[in-house]
């Protein structure tokens, strides 16, 4: 059991404890056809019939019209986007930690979207080099190891995207993908 820190300031301790945790994710209809797509090779979102804006992953309404979206209203989208944000992770080493140097996970911009994917893993950069703006596209895992959770939770791209790299593009400035950046 780990002590409470004695007094304000005072030491903390920590406990080391292995548990064991069980998952059973119940999964929705338009989660498990957007991860079905995601193991063809497809990144799918939602255009609202209304406004417009195109959500990806899928989304079952448009929360700024309140407008039920569903298969007519799905976008295919290109596997290449905008780096809007990024962060350098140092990971702690903790037990099983599988990380081992430092890493970047960015918000990319999808090409024809008007909101960001987060937590995206850039790769095939020296983290100095990495800004706003910069062009990617999709690092896709083989097709046979999409299996489980290829963004089946539908906030993410799960296993079937490794993570993005850089096309060579010249940068897009900030004032075009300001406003489209949440
Ligand atoms: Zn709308």
């Amino acid at each position: 059991m780990a002590e409470a820190p004695q007094e304000e300031g005072g030491p903390v301790r920590f406990m080391k404890q292995h548990i064991a945790l069980d998952y059973k994710v119940h999964v929705s209809p338009l989660a498990a056809r957007f991860g079905e797509q995601l193991r063809g090779g497809q990144i799918v979102g939602s255009r609202c019939p209304r406004c417009g804006l195109v959500y990806v992953p899928t989304r079952a309404f448009c929360p700024m019209c309140t407008v039920a979206m569903g298969e007519r209203d799905e976008a295919p989208l290109p596997d290449r986007g905008t780096v809007t944000s990024f962060t350098i992770l140092t990971p702690i080493q903790y037990h099983g930690q599988k990380e081992r140097e430092d890493y970047a996970l960015a918000s990319i911009l999808i090409d024809g979207a008007d909101g960001t994917v987060g937590q995206q893993r850039l790769s095939d950069i020296p983290l100095d080099k990495i800004r706003m703006g910069m062009r990617v596209e999709a690092v896709w895992a083989p097709e046979d190891e999409r299996a489980g959770d290829p963004g089946d939770r539908g906030y993410g791209f799960g296993n079937a995207l490794r993570g993005w790299r850089p096309t060579g593009e010249p940068d897009v400035a900030a004032d075009e993908f300001a406003e489209h950046v949440l």
